[in-house]
C-alpha cells in the first residue's frame, strides 16, 4: 500500500499512511477500499509569482490536496509555514477525511498550504499570495466541489480574500465558497474559538471519565495561536490553570497559573511583531524542549505534528493528552504510550470543533438563514460529545487505543461509502 507515489518521500505522509495501515488490520477493511484510500484523489501543485513591495517576482509554491470526494465537497484548511510540501499537505488531507467521517459530517477531506513564512510578509504581500493561489485553484474549488478554512499562518481575513476573489470570478458573492469567513462576509458566530472550545468539550469528558475534577486540574499547552489561545481561555473557564505555554519562539511557566488575558494582551501588542508568549512578564521563561514534559494533568500540544516523538512520549508527565494539533503524535510515541496511563484523545476527534463549526457555516450560507452564537456552542457540544461517546464506545467493544477507534469509525465510514457507490467508470 502506499510505496512508490509522490507523497511517500515525507514523513508526516508515511505517518498518515502507517496510521492507515494499522486501521486496516484493525477492521478487516477491504482490500481495494484500503489502495483506494492510501492516496488522495486529486493534488494540485503550483507554483505562481507574487510582485513583492520591493518591486521584485517571487515564486511560492501552493499545494490544494483533496484526499476524497466521496462523501460530499471536500473540506479543510490552508496552511502558510515554511514546513509546507506537497506530502504534508497530503498528510492533512487525509486526516481531514477521517476526522469528518467521525463527525458524521457530508464532508471529504481536503488541504493546501502555502510554502512561506507569513510572519515576514506584508498585508499587501499576503494578499496578493492569496489571491493568486486562489486563482491558480479555481478550477478546482468551488461551494460543491472543495471549500477551504483557516489553517496555521491563515485567518478570516484570508478566507475574505479567497472569497472575494472567487465571487469576483463568478460574477456574485459565493460566501459558501470558504468557511472560517469574518462574520460581515457569512462567517459563523463562533467560528474562530469552535476548535479550542471543542478540545475543552473533550477533555472535560476525558477528566469525567478518570474521575479527575477539572478545578484544580493543571495544564500544559503547546502554541497560543487559534487554538492554542481559545484552549487557554476555555481551561480557565472550567477551573484548571495553565501552568506553560509555549510557541515556536521559546516557552513560559507559573506554577500558580499564567493570565491568558494578559498574555493574549502581550502576545497582540503592536510592537510584539512575531506574536510571541516569550517576554511575557507574568511568567518564567523555560527551555522550549521542557515544556511538553513538564508535569500537569492536560497536556495540549495545539501548533504542528510529529512534537510527541519516541523520546518525548517516554518523559510525559501528563496524565491526559488532548491533541489540539493536527498530528502531533508519532505512531513510535504511540508504541511508547499505550504502555502508560496516558489517556489520548486523538487528533481527528480532538481538534474537530474546527470543522464542525465550518459545516455549520456552509449549511448557513447556503440556507442563507445564520444561528446565534448560543445556537452555534450548543450544536457544537452536542456533536463533539456524540463522536466522544461514539469513540470511547469503538474503543472498549473492539478493544482499540483510542486513536484506532477514532480512525476505524473515520475510515469506515468513507469504505462503507465507496463500497456503495461502487467502482464507475
Ligand atoms: N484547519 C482546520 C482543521 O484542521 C479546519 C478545517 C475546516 O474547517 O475546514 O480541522
Amino acid at each position: 500500500m502506499a510505496s512508490d507515489n509522490l507523497y511517500d518521500s515525507s514523513p508526516v505522509y508515511r505517518m498518515a499512511a502507517e496510521q492507515l495501515r494499522a486501521v486496516a488490520a484493525a477492521i478487516d477493511l477491504d482490500p481495494g477500499i484500503a489502495a483506494r484510500l492510501a492516496v488522495p484523489k486529486r493534488s494540485l501543485i503550483t507554483g505562481f509569482p507574487v510582485r513583492m513591495d520591493d518591486g521584485a517576482t517571487r515564486i511560492f509554491m501552493g499545494y490544494r490536496v483533496q484526499h476524497s470526494l466521496t462523501s460530499g465537497p471536500s473540506k479543510g484548511g490552508l496552511r502558510y509555514a515554511p514546513s509546507v510540501d506537497l506530502g504534508e499537505v497530503a498528510a492533512l488531507a487525509m486526516w481531514m477525511s477521517w476526522k469528518c467521517g467521525i463527525m458524521n459530517l457530508p464532508f471529504a477531506g481536503a488541504k493546501g498550504g502555502i510554502t512561506c513564512d507569513p510572519a515576514a510578509l506584508s498585508a499587501g504581500e499576503k494578499e496578493r499570495v492569496t489571491r493568486r493561489f486562489t486563482e491558480e485553484v479555481l478550477s478546482i474549488i468551488g461551494p460543491r466541489v472543495d471549500v477551504m478554512a483557516p489553517d496555521v499562518g491563515t485567518d478570516e481575513q484570508t478566507m475574505a480574500w479567497i472569497m472575494d476573489t472567487y465571487s469576483m470570478k463568478i460574477g456574485y458573492a459565493v460566501p459558501e465558497v470558504v468557511t472560517g469567513k469574518p462574520v460581515e462576509l457569512g462567517g459563523c458566530m463562533g467560528r474562530r474559538e469552535a476548535t479550542g472550545r471543542g478540545v475543552v468539550y473533550c477533555v472535560r469528558a476525558a477528566l469525567d471519565e478518570l474521575h479527575i475534577d477539572p478545578v484544580g486540574a493543571t495544564a500544559v499547552v503547546q502554541g497560543f495561536g487559534n487554538v492554542g489561545s481559545v484552549t487557554c481561555e476555555e481551561l480557565n473557564k472550567i477551573g484548571t490553570k495553565v501552568v506553560a505555554i509555549g510557541d515556536r519562539y521559546g516557552a513560559i511557566r507559573n506554577a500558580k497559573g499564567i493570565d491568558v488575558a494578559a498574555l493574549s494582551r502581550h502576545v497582540n501588542a503592536p510592537a510584539n511583531t512575531r506574536r510571541t508568549v516569550v517576554g511575557f512578564a507574568g511568567a518564567d521563561e523555560i527551555a522550549a524542549d521542557d515544556l511538553l514534559t513538564t508535569e500537569c494533568t492536560v497536556l495540549v500540544p495545539a501548533a504542528m505534528e510529529r512534537v510527541v516523538t519516541e523520546t518525548v512520549a517516554g518523559k510525559l508527565r501528563c496524565r491526559v493528552l488532548a491533541e489540539g494539533a493536527n498530528g502531533p503524535t508519532t505512531p513510535n510515541a504511540d508504541a511508547v504510550l499505550a504502555a502508560s496511563d496516558i489517556y489520548i484523545i486523538p487528533d481527528v476527534l480532538c481538534n474537530a470543533g474546527g470543522v464542525t463549526v465550518s459545516y455549520f457555516e456552509w449549511v448557513q450560507d447556503i440556507q442563507q438563514f445564520m444561528w446565534s452564537e448560543e445556537d452555534v456552542n450548543h450544536e457544537l457540544r452536542k456533536l463533539m460529545m456524540q463522536a466522544f461517546t461514539r469513540v470511547r464506545k469503538q474503543a472498549v467493544e473492539r478493544k482499540l487505543s483510542n486513536r484506532l477507534a477514532a480512525l476505524s469509525l473515520g475510515v469506515q465510514k468513507v469504505a462503507t461509502e465507496k463500497l456503495k457507490r461502487g467502482l464507475f467508470p
